[in-house]
């Protein structure tokens, strides 16, 4: 079959890169000059089915009051806050009877993603920054007590975490501070960290090789049914069999008015990166600081820090704001690393998440229309999973996992 990808983020390529492996003629719509230049150009790194992360998945549900729930959620309010925003925020920190049942779908498909993620690397011998293992810091013990459910669950599923004391903490990520005080750890040893945008670039790499055809500069303004889909671009209208939505935040606007208003919801988050002073100082790999919701990654020779979460744009004080967080997370946990202040590279990405915290994968309901996107804060951890199982129910092949839970029909009446 003829088919676009509109979107060349993570999602995108990995999304072309299945497609083009099963014979299709695949072609590739991107507004920006480049890949990953939106929410895959400078992500946190985390691959991590122990979707460790605070924003990774919610925490185990609670009955506190909506008020309550964002002041423990970590997520600030910036300027453009919408009614749809709040709704998501609801949702995501409400009680949920099939919480478990998410979460399993959530893990089974970072699991399925790590398996794919390592076969492409293998197979197109493609050799990016990576390290492996994360640590989850608790500062109390009763922080650490509100996640024990959550880690029997993930056990049960596969994805050990072990808990640890300061001291074996101190084993693991021996450049930890000695003044940072700490309750406990979780460790995941199958947990991993990589560079997405490099990752994303070698990929294009190998689709170009491929013969795949990229149209940078190009934004998509709009999809039609026209006997097949026609997609119009400032270029020219193109015709297609299939069209593949990987648009990132911007997804869903682009399918017919019916369907413009399915859930997900754009959120603001801010990574540092600083070169490495001196490596033995540094995170061997991921740390996440549970309280703070601030996660420090080893990135080849830099650090990134990540955190600050914020629903509505949030301007030049929630700028400053988050990166002073990043900045005195990484001094207090990682002090001697890096030459602080110099040469340290500041991004804000956002995501789409949806309200249960699963990405939207499959057939949009607007014919010939598919959807890949609303990852959330697993977008690089889910890539080359949702990528493989999108193309395998596109092309009419059983899934290797299961995707009803993941159908971008839930959200329809
Ligand atoms: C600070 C931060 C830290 C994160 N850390 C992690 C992490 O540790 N682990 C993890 O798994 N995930 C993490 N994430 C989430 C992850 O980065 C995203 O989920 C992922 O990058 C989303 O990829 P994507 O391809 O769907 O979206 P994007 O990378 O945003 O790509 C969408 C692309 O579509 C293009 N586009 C949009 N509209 C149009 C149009 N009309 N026409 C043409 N092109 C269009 C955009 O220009 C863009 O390039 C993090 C995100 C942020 C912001």
């Amino acid at each position: 079959m003829k088919i676009a990808v509109i979107g060349a983020g993570i999602v995108g390529i990995c999304t072309a890169y299945e497609l083009a492996l099963d014979g299709h003629n695949v072609s590739v719509f991107e507004r920006n000059a480049a890949v990953a230049e939106d929410a895959s150009f400078a992500c946190a790194g985390h691959l991590s089915a122990s979707l460790s992360h605070p924003m990774a998945f919610p925490n185990w549900p609670s009955n506190s009051l909506l008020r309550d729930l964002w002041r423990s959620s970590g997520i600030s309010l910036g300027r453009g806050i919408t009614v749809r925003d709040l709704r998501w925020l609801r949702a995501w920190k409400a009680p949920a009877k099939d919480f478990a049942e998410r979460l399993a779908c959530a893990q089974s498909l970072v699991t399925y993603s790590l398996q794919r993620l390592h076969t492409i690397a293998l197979q197109a011998s493609l050799v990016h920054e990576e390290s492996q293992g994360q640590l989850l810091l608790f500062k109390t013990e009763a922080a650490q007590q509100e996640q024990q459910k959550k880690l029997e669950l993930l056990k049960a599923l596969g994805t050990v975490g072990k808990v640890m004391t300061p001291a074996e903490v101190r084993v693991v990520e021996p450049a930890l501070g000695a003044d940072l005080k700490f309750h406990s750890g979780v460790f995941f040893a199958q947990d991993e960290v990589g560079n997405c945008r490099q990752f994303a670039h070698l990929l294009k790499g190998q689709l170009l090789e491929a013969g795949t055809e990229f149209h940078f500069n190009t934004p998509v303004t709009a999809c039609s049914d026209a006997g097949g889909v026609q997609i119009q671009t400032p270029k020219g209208v193109f015709s297609f069999d299939r069209v593949v939505l990987c648009a990132g935040t911007e997804g869903t606007n682009l399918i017919a008015p019916g369907f413009k208003h399915l859930p997900p919801i754009r959120l603001w988050s801010t990574t540092i990166s600083a070169h490495i002073r001196e490596p033995l100082n540094a995170p061997r790999s991921a740390v996440v600081d549970f309280q703070q919701q601030v996660s420090i990654s080893r990135m080849g020779s830099r650090i990134r820090v990540s955190g600050g979460a914020a629903l509505g744009h949030p301007g030049a004080q929630g700028n400053e704001k988050a990166k002073q967080l990043l900045f005195q997370t990484l001094q207090s946990h990682f002090p001697g690393a890096s030459d602080y202040g110099r040469n340290m590279q500041v991004w804000q990405g956002a995501s789409a998440y949806s309200p249960d915290a699963l990405p939207l994968i499959g057939p949009s309901g607007s014919p010939g229309v598919w959807l890949n996107l609303a990852h959330g804060h697993n977008g690089w951890s889910m890539a080359c999973g949702a990528a493989r199982l999108l193309a395998d129910l596109l092309g009419g092949k059983p899934a290797e996992i299961d995707a009803t839970r993941l159908s971008p029909g839930r959200f329809k009446g």
